[in-house]
């Protein structure tokens, strides 16, 4: 699951800190840092950041169903719900 990089109502960035800066400033250490990065998927070639976006999750789903901006306080559908929705509202009718 990718984690957005703006909200989608007030386009707040929400990229945090870089995953292996985080792990470097609290290690010093270049080769400790990257090993803690990696667990995240993080990697040299495709570097990734902790997101400020708040994850809501759905204990009957067992996932993460929507996203919220800590900026605006927005709330929006993760791809996934968004279309499960869907396929549910088209069974309805
Ligand atoms: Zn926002």
């Amino acid at each position: 699951m990718t984690t957005p990089k703006y909200c989608p109502n007030c386009k707040a960035e929400l990229d945090d800190i870089d995953i292996y800066q985080h792990f470097y400033e609290q290690y010093k250490d270049e080769a400790k840092a990257i090993e803690s990065a990696s667990h995240y998927g993080w990697t040299k070639e495709s570097p990734i950041c902790f997101s400020r976006c708040i994850g809501i999750y759905c204990r009957e789903q067992d996932r993460t169903i929507q996203r919220q901006c800590p900026d605006c306080d927005h709330v929006w559908d993760c791809d996934w719900y968004a279309k499960h929705k869907e396929k549910d509202e088209t069974q309805e009718t």
